[in-house]
C-alpha cells in the first residue's frame, strides 16, 4: 500500500465534454486507472467502503464495473461474478432490459452466479441515473443474491440515481 492516503481522486478523473454525445460531460476513469499510485489508493478506499457490508461475493458490471470488482475480489479474499451484455454469457442466463436516457440497453447474468441468499456488492464505474445499477440489482436478486450494497468509483449526486437502488451505496467520489 502506499503509504500518503491524501491523494485528491478527482484530480486524477477526466471531464471530457460532448462524449459520447452532444451535452454529456464524460468522466473518464483512465487517467486514474493508469495511475499507479492513485488506482492502488482508489482500491484501498474502496476495499475499506466494502468489509463493513460483509459481502460474500462481488458482483461486476460489464465493462468498467469488472476493473474494479475484480482487483477488490482478490483484495477481500471473495469471488467475483459478471453481470455482461446480451450474449456474452453461456448457460441459462436471465435477462433484463432496462431504459437509458436515450434508447434502452440489456444486462445479463447466469442463473448459477449466486448461492441463495448470498451476500453481493455490485460495483461499476459511475451512477448516473441509476437505470444500469438497478437493473443489475434486479438481476443479482432474480438468481437468489441478498444484494447488501453497490459500489461506484463516480456518483453524480444531481442525477439522484442511489434513490432508485433501495440499497446503500459507497461512493469514492462524487460530483453535485
Ligand atoms: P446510468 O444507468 O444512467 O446510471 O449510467 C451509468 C452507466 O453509464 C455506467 O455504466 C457508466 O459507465 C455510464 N455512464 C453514464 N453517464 C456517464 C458519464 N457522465 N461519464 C462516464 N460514464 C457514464
Amino acid at each position: 500500500l502506499p503509504r500518503a492516503d491524501g491523494i485528491d481522486l478527482k484530480a486524477h478523473i477526466r471531464s471530457v465534454p460532448d462524449f459520447p454525445k452532444p451535452g454529456i460531460l464524460f468522466y473518464d476513469i483512465s487517467t486514474l486507472l493508469r495511475d499507479a499510485d492513485a488506482w492502488q489508493i482508489a482500491i484501498a478506499r474502496m476495499t475499506r467502503a466494502l468489509t463493513p457490508r460483509r459481502p460474500e461475493l462481488l458482483a461486476g458490471i460489464e465493462s468498467r464495473g469488472f476493473l474494479l470488482a475484480a482487483p477488490l475480489a482478490s483484495r477481500l479474499g471473495l469471488g467475483f461474478t459478471m453481470i455482461r451484455k446480451p450474449g456474452k454469457l453461456p448457460g441459462p442466463t436471465v435477462g433484463l432490459d432496462y431504459e437509458l436516457e436515450y434508447g434502452s440497453d440489456r444486462l445479463e447474468i447466469q442463473q448459477d452466479a449466486v448461492r441463495p441468499g448470498q451476500r453481493v456488492v455490485v460495483l461499476d464505474d459511475l451512477l448516473a441515473t441509476g437505470g444500469t445499477m438497478a437493473a443489475a440489482i434486479s438481476l443479482l436478486q432474480q438468481v437468489g443474491a441478498e444484494v447488501v450494497s453497490a459500489a461506484v468509483t463516480i456518483e453524480l449526486n444531481f442525477l439522484g440515481g442511489r434513490d432508485k437502488l433501495g440499497v446503500p451505496v459507497d461512493a469514492l467520489v462524487s460530483y453535485d
